[in-house]
C-alpha cells in the first residue's frame, strides 16, 4: 500500500473512533473512597501494622531519618499482605534514572519451596534494598565498569502504592538509586539532600524571629503539565512523532490557533472521557489532582494538582506523566508530553508552583497580615531573590534539554533569560525599604520593617506577568521554564539548594547583626533587605519578557542570556554552582560532573535520532511523493504541450527546483552528522547545536514547500491540519 493510503486509512479510521464504554461509575465508588485506594499509606499502615512499628515508621518518614532495619521486615510483610490481597504477584523498585524517566525492575514474590509449592516471599531486606542489573543507565561516568553496580534503596517518606495491570497488579517501591560508593545515579537522592539543607537554613530564620523549636520545613511543589492528544492512527502514520516525539515537518495548517477559540473553551467528549479516567487512575495512586482545561494551542491541555511536599510531588508528577501516556492509549490517543510537537503552534511546559511550608507557621511565602509575619516574609523573599540573582545560569542550566530549546524564548514561554517578577507593589515596598524616598502617592512613607504593615498585595491572577520565567503569585513562586517532558526534580534540586543557601548567608548576617539580641531584629533585618535589593535588584523584571526591548535591558543589566542548552549546561560546574552544591552537601563535584556528562550527552543523542527519522524520512518517504508528482506534472506538461499549452510549466519548474533542493539538503545533513573525531561531550553537542539542527532546519524548508504543492492525494504524511482538528 502506499504511504497516502496509509495517512487516508490512518484518517478514516481517526474519525471513526468508537467511545469507549464507561469504565467505572462515580456514584458507586465516591471519591472519597477512590482516593489513595491503591496506596500504602498512613491509613493501611496504621491498620496493618503494630503500634510501634507504626510509630516508628511515621518517626522515620517525619523527620526524614533513616529506617530502622529491625522494623523493615514487619513493614515488608505487611506490605506483602496488603498487595497480594490486591492481586499483586510481582513488586518492583521503582527508581529515577538521570534520563528523567522512570524505571522499573520487577520481581516476583514467588520461590519454589523445595517441595515443588511456591510460597510468596518479600523480607525487610528486599523492601530496602534492591540491585537493578542497570550499567546502561547514563551515569555521565560516575560508573565504570569495575564498579557498574548500583543499588536502589526504598525511600520511606515515598509511599509504596499499586500500580494496576488488566492481567496482574504490581506492588511498586519508589526508590533511590545509589553507586556502591554511595554517589548519587539517579533524580530523587539529590530531591532528598536538598530538602534536608533547606530545611537545616530555614529553621535558622524562624528561630531568629523567635521561635525557638519551629520543627521541619519543607518545599511545597504543585507542577501544572502541559500536553498534546493526538488521535493514535494519525500518530503511527507519523513516524517523526512516534521516534522523535515531535513532528519534524509539516506546513502550517490553514487555520493555527490564531483565534484562540480553543483556549478554556468546551473540552471535547473524547477527550474528557480520557481526562476522567486519568483522574480515577490517579485518584486511586493518591496523586491529588484538581484542575484541567483546554490550552492555547488547539489539541493542547493541562492537568494540575493539589501541591504537596517537594519529593512526593516530583514522583507523583512522574506517575502523572505515566498515566497521561497509558490512559491516552486506551482512548485511541497519543498523549505527547515533548515541549515543542508541532512547530508555529504553543509547546508545552510545566509550570512549578513552589513555596516554603512549616506545620507551625504555615506557608513561609505568605506575606500575613502584620509587621512580624511581613518582616518573615520579606526575609524569604529576599532569600529568593538573591538566589535566583546569583545562579541564574545555573537555574537556566537545569531546565537546558534539546527539547525545551525549540520553546524557551519563542514568545510562547518564558525568554531563556532569568529574571525574577515581583510584581509592582512588593518591587516598591522592597525598592522602599531603609531609604529616604519621597513620600509615594501610594503610603505616606517608606515602610519600617517589623512596624509597618505590608500594602495588601495583589492576589487577582488578572494582575500576573505570564511572560516571566520565575514569577511571585501572591503566596508561591512559579518556575514557568521547565520542560512538559522533564522530570521535575533537577529544577527542585536547585532552587532548594540556592534558596538553602541564601538562607544561610541571610542567617548569619542576622545572627551576627543582632548578636541574639531579640531587640536589634528589625533594624538587622532593615539593613539586610536594604544590602540585597540593592545588590541584586537587577534580576527583578516586572515587563514583558517576550519584548525585544527586554531582551536588550536584560543585557545591559548584565544577566546572562543563555539561548540553547549547550550554552547553558557548563554552569552545573563552574566554580560557584560547585561551592554552592558541595557547602549545603547536595551534591558533589564529581555528582555534578557526571550530570552535565549526562545531559550533553542526552543532547546530542536527542538531535542525532531526530537527525537520523528526518534523513529517512526525507529519503524515503517525502522525495518519493515529491518525485512521483513531478512526473505526473511532467507527463501532463508533454501532453499539454501537444495541444499547444504550457500552463503547468511554472508549476513543475517551482517542483522540481524544490526536488533538487530536498535532495541536496538531504546529503548536506547526512555529511553533517558525524562530530569532529575524539570530541568530547561538550563539543559533540556543541557540533549536534550548530551543525546539525540547522541543516535539519533546511530540510524541512524544502520538505516544507513541497507540502504545500504536491497532490494532496499523494501526500503521504498526516498534515498538521488532521493531526491537530481530528479528535
Ligand atoms: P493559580 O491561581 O496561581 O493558578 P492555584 O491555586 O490554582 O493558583 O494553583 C496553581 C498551582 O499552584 C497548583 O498546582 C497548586 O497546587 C499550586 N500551589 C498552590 N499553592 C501552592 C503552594 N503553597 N506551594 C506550592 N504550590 C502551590
Ligand atoms: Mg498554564
Amino acid at each position: 500500500m502506499s504511504g497516502s493510503g496509509a495517512r487516508h486509512q490512518a484518517t478514516l479510521a481517526a474519525t471513526s473512533f468508537k467511545p469507549v464504554p464507561p469504565a467505572f461509575d462515580f456514584t458507586e465508588n465516591s471519591v472519597r473512597e477512590l482516593f489513595g485506594a491503591n496506596v500504602f499509606g498512613s491509613s493501611v499502615m496504621k491498620e496493618r501494622l503494630p503500634r510501634q512499628v507504626y510509630r516508628s515508621l511515621r518517626q522515620t518518614i517525619e523527620a526524614g531519618e533513616q529506617l530502622d532495619p529491625t522494623v523493615a521486615d514487619v513493614v515488608a510483610a505487611a506490605m506483602k499482605d496488603w498487595a497480594i490481597d490486591r492481586g499483586a504477584t510481582h513488586y518492583a523498585h521503582v527508581f529515577y534514572p538521570l534520563t528523567g524517566l522512570t524505571a522499573e525492575k520487577h520481581d516476583s514474590f514467588l520461590v519454589p519451596d523445595g517441595d515443588g509449592n511456591a510460597i510468596a516471599q518479600f523480607d525487610g531486606k528486599a523492601l530496602i534494598q534492591g540491585e537493578p542489573d542497570a550499567p546502561s543507565f547514563p551515569s555521565g561516568g560516575l560508573r565504570t565498569t569495575f564498579e557498574a553496580r548500583g543499588y536502589t534503596a526504598w525511600d520511606v517518606t515515598s509511599p509504596a502504592y499499586i500500580l494496576e495491570n488488566p492481567n496482574g497488579t504490581t506492588l511498586c517501591i519508589p526508590t533511590a538509586f545509589v553507586s556502591w560508593t554511595g554517589e548519587a545515579l539517579d533524580k530523587k537522592t539529590p530531591v532528598l539532600r536538598s530538602m534536608q539543607a533547606l530545611n537545616r537554613q530555614a529553621q535558622r530564620i524562624l528561630r531568629l524571629f523567635g521561635d525557638p523549636d519551629p520543627g521541619r520545613v519543607q518545599a511545597t511543589v504543585g507542577a501544572e503539565q502541559e500536553y498534546f492528544l493526538v488521535d493514535r492512527n494519525l500518530f503511527y502514520a507519523r513516524p517523526d512523532l512516534v521516534s522523535a516525539g515531535r513532528t519534524l515537518f509539516g506546513a502550517r495548517p490553514p487555520k493555527g490557533q490564531e483565534l484562540a477559540d480553543h483556549y478554556f473553551g468546551a473540552i471535547p467528549d473524547r477527550v474528557l472521557a480520557f481526562m476522567l479516567a486519568c483522574e480515577h487512575e490517579l485518584f486511586k495512586l493518591g496523586v491529588p489532582v484538581k484542575t484541567r482545561h483546554n490550552e492555547v494551542a488547539p489539541a493542547q491541555y493541562e492537568i494540575a494538582p493539589v501541591f504537596e511536599e517537594a519529593n512526593l510531588a516530583t514522583d507523583h508528577q512522574q506517575l502523572m506523566m505515566l498515566t497521561l501516556r497509558r490512559v491516552a492509549e486506551k482512548y485511541g490517543m497519543a498523549c505527547l508530553l515533548h515541549e515543542k510537537p508541532f512547530s508555529g503552534i504553543n509547546g508545552s511546559g510545566k509550570h512549578v508552583n513552589y513555596s516554603l511550608y512549616n506545620a507551625r507557621h504555615g506557608n513561609l511565602l505568605d506575606p500575613g497580615d502584620n509587621p512580624h509575619d511581613n518582616a518573615q516574609f520579606l526575609v524569604f523573599c529576599a532569600a529568593i531573590i538573591r538566589a535566583i540573582s546569583l545562579h541564574a545560569s545555573l537555574l537556566r542550566a537545569v531546565v537546558a534539554t534539546a527539547n525545551n530549546d525549540h520553546r524557551l524564548g519563542a514568545h510562547e514561554a518564558p525568554p531563556a533569560i532569568i529574571s525574577v517578577y515581583l510584581g509592582d507593589q512588593l518591587t516598591q515596598v522592597l525598592s522602599e525599604i531603609g531609604t529616604d524616598v519621597a513620600r509615594s502617592s501610594r503610603r505616606q512613607h517608606p515602610l519600617t520593617v517589623g512596624v509597618d504593615t505590608l500594602p495588601p498585595l495583589p492576589r487577582d491572577a488578572g494582575d500576573r506577568n505570564r511572560t516571566s520565567p520565575f514569577a511571585f503569585t501572591a503566596n508561591k513562586f512559579e518556575f514557568r521554564a521547565v520542560g512538559a517532558s522533564q522530570s521535575i526534580s533537577g529544577p527542585l534540586v536547585t532552587l532548594n539548594t540556592i534558596i538553602a543557601d541564601s538562607l544561610d548567608y541571610l542567617a548569619t548576617e542576622l545572627e551576627t547583626a543582632t548578636g541574639g539580641d531579640p531587640e536589634r531584629l528589625n533594624g538587622a533585618v532593615q539593613d539586610l533587605l536594604r544590602r540585597v535589593f540593592d545588590e541584586h535588584g537587577s534580576v527583578i523584571f516586572n515587563g514583558d519578557g517576550y519584548s525585544e526591548a527586554w531582551h536588550q535591558e536584560a543585557a545591559t543589566r548584565g544577566l546572562p542570556h543563555l539561548r540553547t542548552a549547550v550554552d547553558a549546561l557548563p554552569a552545573l560546574t563552574s566554580p560557584a554552582t560547585v561551592a554552592l552544591f558541595e557547602r549545603q552537601q547536595v551534591l558533589s563535584r564529581r555528582e555534578l560532573e557526571s550530570r552535565q556528562e549526562a545531559y550533553l550527552e542526552q543532547y546530542a543523542l536527542t538531535v542525532r535520532v531526530e537527525a537520523n527519522v528526518a534523513l529517512e524520512l526525507a529519503q524515503t518517504v517525502i522525495l518519493p511523493a515529491a518525485l512521483r508528482y513531478q512526473t505526473q506534472l511532467a507527463d501532463n506538461c508533454a501532453r499539454l504541450r501537444e495541444i499547444g499549452r504550457t500552463g503547468a510549466l511554472g508549476l513543475l519548474d517551482e517542483v522540481s527546483q524544490y526536488v533538487d533542493q530536498l535532495q541536496e539538503r538531504l546529503q548536506a545533513l547526512q555529511g553533517s552528522l558525524a562530530p569532529p573525531a575524539g570530541a568530547a561531550a561538550l563539543e559533540t553537542a556543541d557540533h549536534y547545536c550548530r551543525v546539525v539542527k540547522p541543516a535539519m532546519v533546511a530540510l524541512r524548508k524544502s520538505a516544507d514547500q513541497l507540502e504545500a504543492l504536491v497532490a494532496d492525494d499523494l501526500w503521504p504524511l498526516p498534515t498538521y491540519q488532521e493531526l491537530l482538528f481530528i479528535r
